[in-house]
């Protein structure tokens, strides 16, 4: 058995014996708790014939608990530095291959077909750098990958706004665009003490599993993501205000809008951040003959 990564001591010695410093601007914050990543792969219900997808792997700590745990780990790091370091920590762990890349830049997809050929179960699972949360899933959910689902530790304050319902302070465009494509939830709350820099905000865990078919089905998926990101343009202003002032031509158009929301059986004086989904969907369908 080799001893653990994600130990402190451990983790100073890697980080002592390369001379390794942080780089704030890449989101490095390491994990220096095996049980908290032990808990994190339970989560992604991994079996000897998965793979998992692993973003930043820094020293390694996450991708070892995931190769004990799955088949093969493929994982990207951005930071050149952490290469060698990386071929050392995880020289005892064949099934784990590393690409040096952004993974914003990286061809997620053909990585898939030539790496993970014949394994049918893939999860990302991911200990993000907080500076690019947001992009990295949305890219994992928009390229419409064959992955089960994603678990990942993000910002807290983020976590909130993915699994938000309807009604409350933190539901957005973002809670609608990830519950488009997958069930959110928030499996974990984690402390700050258990990372290195600790960071200045509080994180958790979300598991997003993909839906097979996404929430609701529209006619024009851009159209619908379109409404939705004017609809939440500005907070405090009504529906109707944000699509007059946030759509081409809106104000223009504003009768047409009023006609379209009351087809949809939606007021138009509410706000954004009451309607479902399934309203949103309604009303792109029967907007969408009107702005194309
Ligand atoms: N997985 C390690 C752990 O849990 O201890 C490190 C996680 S640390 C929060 C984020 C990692 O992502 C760092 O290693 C950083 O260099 C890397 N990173 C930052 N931006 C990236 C990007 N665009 N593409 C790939 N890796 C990135």
């Amino acid at each position: 058995m080799h001893k653990d990564i994600a130990t402190p001591v451990r983790t100073r010695a890697i980080l002592e014996k390369y001379g390794f410093s942080f780089k704030k601007s890449l989101g490095q914050n390491f994990l220096i708790d095996t049980n908290i990543l032990r808990r994190i792969v339970d989560h992604a219900e991994l079996t000897d014939d998965s793979a998992a997808i692993e973003i930043g792997p820094g020293i390694g700590a996450l991708t070892e608990q995931l190769a004990k745990r799955s088949k093969k780990v493929v994982a990207f790091e951005i930071d050149q530095r952490l290469l060698p370091i990386l071929e050392d920590t995880l020289s005892p762990y064949p099934n784990t291959k590393i690409i040096h890349e952004d993974v914003l830049k990286a061809d997620v997809k053909g990585m898939i077909e030539t790496e993970l050929q014949g394994i049918d179960d893939l999860m990302v699972v991911a200990n993000l750098p907080y500076y690019v949360t947001t992009p990295i899933i949305m890219k994992l959910l928009e390229e419409k990958l064959p992955i089960r689902g994603i678990v990942c530790m993000l910002q807290k304050e983020v976590a909130d706004r993915i699994s938000a319902k309807p009604g409350t302070k933190d539901y957005g465009s973002l809670s609608i665009a990830i519950q488009y494509y997958t069930e959110a939830e928030t499996v974990m709350i984690v402390p700050k003490t258990v990372f290195i820099p600790q960071p200045n905000v509080d994180s958790a865990v979300i598991r997003l599993t993909k839906r097979k078919e996404p929430a609701v089905s529209v006619q024009d998926e851009g159209f619908f993501f379109q409404i939705i990101r004017a609809s939440f343009a500005q907070r405090r202003k009504t529906l109707l205000n944000n699509l007059t002032s946030h759509l081409p031509d809106g104000k223009q158009k504003k009768e047409e809008i009023i006609a379209a929301l009351e087809q949809a059986g939606i007021e138009p004086g509410r706000r954004g951040e009451t309607l479902s989904i399934e309203e949103f969907a309604r009303l792109s369908d029967g907007l969408s003959p009107i702005f194309s």
